[in-house]
């Protein structure tokens, strides 16, 4: 018997679902679908079996002029900048509910564009973008201003302004949600937004962008530019009419857009990069069973491209062999196959090339002395793009396999002499996104945690989040911060109107 998702459908009915998508593909422009100006299209193949799933309107720089002058149009009418709190808090009600209204559209085009599992993008992916935005509706009439301490005569606000037109760039491994981290906060506190997602992952934003039209979004308000990054991209980086960038993706672009800032109008820049991201195990772990398990999934869940994967265990000598068995049994156990199949829990790699580079650094830990204790190939089933959930070993704390950010399945297990040892190797990286410490001593938990460089600690379990919480990464992780209440001051600037009542 097959299984079915949370949506109830079986494999065999997502598979004609599939083959009767009509996904949009052309630039979402001032609330119209409309062609590039030069005509191009790039073509996107679907990682699940390597067809050509659409054809995507490739914006150029005359195109991402014109949705940023639409956006800064919109901006000075007002129609939103200005609106009532109650209305931008209904239409982004709105907004959501008709985003739950159409998970199975939104899940089936997330994983066909990424190779996501149906069973994460119907559960996860969707109702987590829903989420946000609702969440950051709910903040528009519940958030106030402040009156500064001024002498009797005079009167002081201290006002948040939205900043005015924001340039959202972003990365395929979650397209909906980290596009609904920047949506959120930005729309809720009254700016347009420009959208330039990754060319791997243009789909589910076209269909997001006409769910906000139809909630009532004012035309120009959130605009779509699909397209290659050193065109779409480089083009709203150094607009001059963009007040901000807000980009999630690898660490090497985030600083390009450091330097078209610096050459254009010196907007500001949020940066949200990659991760490579430990789980200490102390030597007082309780239940390895557990910690094992929850390894083996911080690892394979989307198949490792997340940003905050954990892809590397640090683990006290003293348990590891015992951990490393129990993680070598999680890491068999996962379900690969393909993306469409609700009994599916890892599904492809985004492309046959981020495939062929994850490849490369399996070849490089074994140049490394490295050797698999799960894994360590590729899987062409059904022609898709998997790589097999893999576990190394053996390589060294300075390796390029325990420094570099693989962003696959692919998993490395370091020892540590003790506690100390174990926190100098985990902050021995460049990174600094995320990290875990499993211990049954609080107090040394939280004395590590204290010790870990990273915008997220989890103790005694991972990548437990939502929206409630900041997410985002120190040293070459990045400087932004998404989600939470703090979400919003990077989305406004604070304003003095000082009054003489005298
Ligand atoms: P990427 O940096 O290649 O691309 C990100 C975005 O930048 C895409 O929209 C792309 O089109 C655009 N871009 C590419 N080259 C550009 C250029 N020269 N000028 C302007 N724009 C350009 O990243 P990716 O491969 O899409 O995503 C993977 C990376 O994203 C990983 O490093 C991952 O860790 C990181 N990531 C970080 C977070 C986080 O919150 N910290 C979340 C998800 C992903």
């Amino acid at each position: 018997m097959s299984s079915t998702s949370t949506l109830g459908l079986d494999h065999a009915e997502w598979i004609n679902r599939a083959a009767a998508l009509n996904p949009r593909t052309d630039l979402y422009i001032d609330g119209q679908f409309r062609p590039a100006a030069s005509g191009q299209r790039f073509r996107k193949l679907s990682p699940r079996d390597g067809s050509l799933l659409a054809e995507i309107a490739a914006a150029g720089e005359h195109d991402v002029d014109a949705a940023v002058r639409s956006a800064r149009r919109v901006f000075e009418a007002g129609v939103w900048s200005r609106a009532d709190p109650a209305t931008r808090r209904r239409v982004l009600l709105r907004f959501a509910e008709l985003i739950d209204e159409n998970t199975a559209e939104l899940a089936l085009l997330e994983s066909l564009d990424v190779g996501k599992p149906i069973g994460d993008t119907t559960a996860v992916d969707v109702p987590g973008t829903a989420r946000t935005i609702r969440w950051y509706a709910e903040t528009i009439d519940k958030t106030y201003d402040e009156i500064a301490p001024t002498p009797r005569h005079s009167l002081a606000l201290i006002t948040r302004e939205p900043l005015g037109v924001i340039g959202a760039v972003v990365p395929w491994n979650y397209p909906l949600l980290i596009s609904s981290w920047k949506l959120g906060p930005a729309l809720a506190t009254g700016n347009s937004v420009v959208l330039k997602p990754a060319e791997d992952s243009s789909l589910s934003a076209l269909l997001l962008a006409e769910l906000a039209t139809a909630a009532g979004l004012p035309d120009g308000v959130f605009n779509v530019v699909p397209g290659l990054g050193a065109v779409a991209g480089a083009a709203l980086g150094r607009h001059e009419l963009v007040d901000k960038i807000v980009f999630t993706g690898s660490p090497a672009v985030g600083r390009r857009f450091l330097g078209y800032a610096a050459e254009s109008n010196a907007k500001q820049v949020a940066l949200e990069l990659g991760g490579k991201s430990p789980q200490v195990v102390l030597a007082d772990a309780a239940d390895l069973d557990t910690v094992a398990s929850t390894i083996a999934w911080g690892i394979n869940y989307n198949a490792g491209q997340t940003c905050n994967a954990g892809s590397l265990v640090v683990a006290d000598r003293r348990i590891r062999d015992d951990l490393l068995e129990r993680i070598r049994l999680a890491t068999n156990g996962f379900v690969m196959g393909d993306p469409l199949d609700p009994a599916s829990q890892v599904g492809t790699m985004v492309s046959t090339t981020h495939r062929s580079r994850v490849l490369s650094y399996l070849e490089l830990a074994q140049a490394e002395g490295g050797h698999f204790v799960s894994g360590g190939g590729a899987d062409d089933t059904g022609g898709g793009c998997y790589v097999q959930p893999t576990v190394i070993e053996g390589v060294q704390p300075d390796s390029r396999v325990a420094q570099e950010e693989i962003f696959g399945p692919v998993l490395v297990v370091l020892d540590a002499d003790d506690t100390d040892d174990a926190v100098e190797i985990a902050n021995g990286t460049r990174y600094g996104l995320a990290a875990s410490v499993w211990s049954r001593d609080i107090g040394t938990a939280h004395r590590v945690a204290r010790q870990l460089r990273a915008g997220t600690v989890w103790v005694n379990t991972f990548d437990r989040s939502d929206v409630i919480t900041p997410f985002g990464g120190f040293k070459d992780s990045g400087s932004g911060r998404d989600k939470s209440l703090h979400a919003l001051d990077s989305y406004t600037a604070l304003k003095t109107t000082w009054i003489d009542l005298s």
